[in-house]
């Protein structure tokens, strides 16, 4: 596979933009380096790049293109609403349409904002908490990614129950102490955690079903137990559902049928994102009416945006939550997912190569490794030279994953049964060269 005005193009991009990439997850650095594919074109399941390459695409632009590219449905409306003008500044009817369609599916948002990308929602679910709780500590869950916001960026810490120390350079260690990361599902560190701060933990945040270091199931109880724990502790319960709303089925993980005891596991507040924009930037956070109430102009927490609500992503957001309205859409990407899956799977096993699959629904992630992968540890010690080999691999044989071992792969309605059986050939062949070095 020819790579010639992709490898131009990267030269040229890393003269203007910083590494070449606009958000570094594009980059290949964690698959050996050199020029990402530069995409020209992408159309339902497929993408082709500036060489004129083909490939399936599982990497759904990090998660929000669940109906594949361009669907004919979103496009119409984004197109009717450019057509009417973009942005307005004032409010439309058409806000008013997608929340009620997001209350509708969350029951636990009574109150809902528009922002413009999950990072936004997730920061000023944290800004709310600490204006109704006025606390000011933070618990989160190591792995768990939360958008680029200076507190939830402070993500690693050793041991369990360790004051966070920053992911990134520019975060002051003053905001570091705010936050404080344990292991996900182990209830213990967190309840050590808030015997200790918990008088000054305004929430506790987590990816109720993990999607950033793999896709990862909350262990039996270990919601029902976050949210005890934390609503004795007074501290609000924040779900980042950025990845998991609409994703495993029409409603988001608080209503998950693969999870139980819903009443004992809703949060108080939430955080969406990506599939909501019908693959426009959009967020939106939400909760309890008497919580919400905390943000202007009501309340004194202040959160505000030029470009949210704007009419074209609303538009795209309805638009995409319609086509997954219909009956059968979510099965259909289950049973894809399955498919796909166990054929993935028998074939790695046939090679002797460990691979562990957590598939939820449409959604699955595949680590290198031969132990199960239920937390950010057990995600990290697994291979990631057999990941980049692997990665490699499927891109010369025209599947598109994402370049890195921590990120899902995403079925979406546009994947059929063709594509699942294609790549099924393209990873028995990337597993016989793996085994052949
Ligand atoms: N929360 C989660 C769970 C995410 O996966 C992401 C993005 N991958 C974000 C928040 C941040 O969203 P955005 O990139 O739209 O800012």
């Amino acid at each position: 596979m020819n790579h010639t005005n992709s490898e131009r193009l990267y030269t040229e991009a890393l003269q203007h933009i910083v590494g070449g990439v606009n958000s570094p997850s594009r980059s290949f650095k964690a698959v050996g380096g050199g020029a990402p594919v530069f995409m020209k074109r992408a159309q339902g399941a497929y993408f082709w790049d500036v060489d004129d390459n083909k490939y399936i695409d599982y990497l759904a632009a990090y998660g929000p293109i669940i109906t594949g590219h361009a669907h004919p449905h979103i496009t119409k409306a984004i197109t009717k609403a450019a057509e009417n003008g973009t942005l307005y500044g004032t409010p439309t009817e058409l806000e008013i349409q997608l929340a009620r369609m997001l209350k509708e599916a969350i029951p636990s948002m009574d109150k809902v904002r528009f922002v413009n990308s999950g990072t936004e929602a997730v920061m000023t679910t944290i800004r709310v908490a600490r204006a109704y709780t006025k606390r000011n500590k933070i618990i989160k869950f190591a792995g768990c990614y939360h958008g680029h916001s200076d507190l939830v960026l402070v993500a690693a810490g050793s041991g369990p129950s360790t004051l966070g120390i920053p992911d990134s350079a520019g975060i002051p260690m003053s905001i570091a102490h705010e936050v404080i990361t344990v292991p996900f599902n182990n209830l213990e560190t967190l309840k050590a955690a808030l015997e200790k701060w918990g008088d000054d933990v305004a929430a506790v945040m987590v990816e109720p079903i993990v999607g950033n270091f793999g896709m990862v199931m909350p262990k039996e109880g270990f919601l029902e137990g976050l949210c005890k724990l934390a609503h004795d502790y007074g501290a609000l319960v924040i779900y980042d559902e950025v990845i998991t709303a609409f994703r495993f089925h029409y409603g988001s993980a608080q209503t998950f049928s693969g999870l139980a005891n819903h009443e004992a596991i809703q949060p108080d507040l939430t955080a969406l994102g990506k599939i909501i924009g019908g693959g426009l930037p959009i967020g939106a956070y939400g909760g309890r009416k008497h919580i919400m109430e905390q943000v202007a102009p009501l309340g004194p927490a202040y959160q505000a945006g030029t470009m949210a609500g704007n009419p074209a992503s609303i538009s795209a957001g309805i638009a995409c939550l319609e086509v997954l309205q219909q009956p059968g859409v979510y099965e259909e990407m289950d049973r894809l997912a399955a498919l796909l899956t166990e054929g993935i799977q028998a074939s790695a096993d046939r090679h002797g190569i460990p691979l562990t699959i957590n598939r939820i629904r449409g959604s699955f992630s595949a680590h290198f490794c031969d132990h199960p992968v239920t937390n950010y540890d057990e995600a990290q010690d697994t291979d990631s030279e057999a990941f980049a080999a692997f990665f490699r691999h499927m891109l010369s044989q025209g599947i598109n994953l994402a370049p890195s071992k921590y990120e899902a792969w995403f079925i979406t309605t546009a994947h059929t049964e063709q594509d699942v059986e294609q790549t099924i050939a393209a990873a028995e062949e990337s597993f016989r060269r793996m085994s052949a070095n």
